[in-house]
């Protein structure tokens, strides 16, 4: 086999076979094909496109390009949640205590922050003591004692993923669904899971957009899925204004606890109550996503999400006494009041740039060097649709540089805005649900 003769077939739209495929994938993953070549085969996919069949063969290849977790000697099944990121999309935090709580071994191994989107690793590591990198076989006795894991990508998993990926990012390649959902499904079948549950984000904090680029790619990681003989679902869930009303990785956590606390806003409240009945029911805990419902709200109701939650950060040698006096997280030396310029109501909240506002601050990475702030964020007051003031507090700013302040300021001007009248459509917190093959809605 030449890579000369499967790029030109690509170029031409042709078909390739699964050997093909893996043949690229392992020649790549051992040196053996040079960067050029492979960009010029992703650039031709990213073009082309793949029909199913090729899909499934490059996610598998990269899949089997690492160690894939064997979890058949734990009780039970193993689900896992996915987002594709978000702003103030701190779910995660949520759902593991609360699954897991159920009696659900949820293996978790997540990201960093992507862009303007926060990843739950660095939210995690803001709980003094945190630690993400426990190795395989620490990660695999974590499950067994707690039911949950909550790690980061080991140069074990998927390398074929971490390699690709980089030569994506530097070659225009990364905005391709196909290329998205090998990734993506490489990384999470790895962890050796039953089914997953895909929180697929659409609006102006995610990285799809529109409904129609956000379903497209849900149905083609849930076919993926389905090809690996995984329970698959998809929801497809609001992205336009911020998920909560925190932003920032020490404020995340700290809403989590609120929620588990039996506090909270309502829309963390029914996403993270939804993609865990989802999981509930993947896991055939319940008869139906309904009761999945109840289940979760009464795990979080009677305490047990929240003493599970305690129970994974002590068991990640992170300071538990976090859960009861949040004090204990960082805080960020001062704050600063962001008001409205007008009275009228809240039409839209640019959620990339509220995103990035957060970022600037400190919460995320402009480079990959770059190292985060915990404490700082923002502390949203008024939500789309929300009557508001002149001079009335839209957020609060924590920040610890004055720099770093006059940038987010900028930004949350151009993100909020106040018109005489609240808009005419809500947008729905749950756009649409794709349900894998044999189960129901
Ligand atoms: N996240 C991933 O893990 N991979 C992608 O290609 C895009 C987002």
């Amino acid at each position: 086999m030449r890579p000369l003769d499967l790029i030109r077939r690509k170029r031409d739209a042709g078909e390739l076979s699964s050997d093909e495929i893996q043949f690229l994938v392992r020649a790549y993953t051992k040196d053996e094909i040079p960067d050029y070549q492979m960009a010029a085969w992703l650039m031709a996919v990213f073009i082309r496109g793949m029909n199913g069949a090729e899909l499934s063969a490059l996610t598998g290849a990269m899949l089997h390009s690492g160690e894939v977790l064997d979890l058949s000697g734990l009780p039970g099944s193993k689900i896992d949640k996915h987002s594709t990121g978000g702003v103030g999309d701190k779910t995660s935090l949520i759902i593991a205590p609360v699954v897991a709580a159920g009696g659900v071994t949820v293996p978790m191994i997540s990201g960093r922050g992507l862009g303007h989107t926060g990843g739950t690793l660095d939210k995690l590591q803001s709980i003094p003591g945190f630690n993400i990198n426990l190795s395989l076989s620490e990660f695999l006795r974590a499950l067994q004692a707690s039911g949950c894991g909550l790690i980061g990508q080991t140069a074990e998993i998927a390398p074929a993923d971490k390699k690709l990926y980089a030569l994506r990012d530097v070659t225009a390649t990364v905005e391709s669904p196909n290329l998205i959902c090998a990734s993506i499904m490489s990384k999470k079948l790895a962890e050796g899971i039953d089914g997953l549950v895909l929180d697929v984000k659409t609006g102006s904090g995610a990285f799809m957009k529109t409904e129609k680029d956000s379903v497209h790619l849900a149905e083609l990681m849930v076919e993926t899925g389905e090809r690996m003989g995984k329970k698959m679902v998809a929801l497809i869930t609001d992205m336009d204004q911020p998920l909560g009303l925190k932003v920032g990785n020490a404020l995340e956590v700290e809403e989590c606890i609120e929620v588990m606390n039996g506090g909270g806003p309502s829309d963390l409240i029914e996403v993270s109550v939804e993609l865990s009945a989802w999981m509930f029911y993947l896991a055939d805990k319940t008869p139906s996503v309904e009761r999945g419902r109840e289940l979760a709200s009464g795990l979080i109701r009677n305490g047990s999400a929240l003493s599970k939650f305690r129970e994974i950060i002590a068991q990640q040698k992170g300071d538990p006494l976090v859960v009861d006096h949040p004090q204990r997280l960082p805080h960020s030396q001062h704050q600063s009041s962001f008001e409205s310029p007008s009275t009228g109501f809240v039409s839209s909240i640019q959620c990339e740039k509220v995103g990035i506002a957060s970022l600037v601050l400190g919460g995320g990475r402009e480079k990959k060097e770059d190292v985060i702030d915990p404490a700082v964020g923002l502390v949203l007051h008024k939500k789309v649709g929300n009557a508001v003031r002149e001079g009335e507090p839209l957020c609060t700013i924590h920040y610890n540089s004055d720099a770093h302040l006059a940038d987010a300021r900028n930004l949350l001007w151009q993100a909020y805005s106040i018109a005489p009248k609240p808009p005419s459509v809500k947008r729905p917190l749950i756009h649409r649900i794709i349900v894998g093959k044999g189960l129901q809605a």
